[in-house]
């Protein structure tokens, strides 16, 4: 009986260390994928500035465009004036217009230098990005496979588990599972001479006599509360 409950406990420690090795992801694809986030993340903070910085350099060309139609339509009118006085307005309007348009050209030079500056960063940023996506897309698939492996085995596994813990008793496979929880995964232990295998406490003689006698029901630790199982005495 306890044989089997320990078949059960096998294929759940299995369960158990499978859970460990799936979260064990290759150090090599860790540190690409933190690379690769990285780049990511620099990449937006570089195209957002971009964007912004773009946006600054169009609204200053809109204005330009807007003061230099301006500045010639002050200069026809200049031309068309029906008096000296008039004329003189409108050179003046004319030369206020240019003045303002020669300041902006001079503010945007260098947001276009620096605009230069950052469409460099992010497209050598992208570059980076585009050498970098076949070796993680090959990493990852790799990575895919092995967790698919520990799939089937864990899908086998829990198979077998479920067809070993058909054959236990009910209360037996509960008890077991509560102490399981309880105790870091094991619920099952044999005797270690006159001590209990999990916690190493030296069991009162009573306990292990009973431990010892086939068929006397389930007997458990009463220090970690473990079942305890004479191997040898399940065996013959
Ligand atoms: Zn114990």
């Amino acid at each position: 009986m306890l044989e089997r409950l320990n078949q059960v406990q096998e294929r759940d420690l299995k369960l158990d260390a499978l859970d460990a090795e799936r979260a064990d992801v290759p150090a090599d694809l860790v540190a690409l994928r933190r690379e690769r986030t990285e780049l990511e993340e620099r990449l937006d903070a570089r195209t957002a500035e971009r964007d912004a910085l773009r946006a600054r350099v169009r609204e200053a060309e809109r204005e330009l465009a807007a003061l230099r139609e301006r500045t010639k339509s002050a200069s026809e009118s200049a031309l068309r004036a029906d008096s000296p006085k008039e004329a003189a307005q409108y050179q003046n309007q004319e030369l206020q217009f240019s003045t303002r348009a020669q300041e902006i050209e001079e503010d945007v030079l260098p947001l276009m230098e620096e605009l230069e500056g950052l469409e460099a960063a992010v497209t050598e940023l992208e570059e980076a990005s585009a050498e970098l996506t076949p070796r993680l897309e090959e990493m990852e698939g790799r990575e895919r496979e092995r967790l698919d492996e520990i799939d089937r085995r864990e899908g086998s596994l829990a198979a077998e588990r479920e067809a070993a813990a058909g054959e236990v008793p009910k209360p037996l496979l509960a008890q077991y599972e509560q102490v399981r929880r309880a105790r870091r995964g094991v619920g099952l232990v044999e005797l270690s001479g006159g001590s209990c295998g999990g916690c190493a406490v030296k069991l009162p003689i009573h306990v292990l006599q009973k431990a010892k006698r086939a068929g006397s029901g389930v007997v458990r630790c009463p220090n970690c509360g473990r079942i305890l199982w004479n191997r040898s005495e399940d065996a013959a």
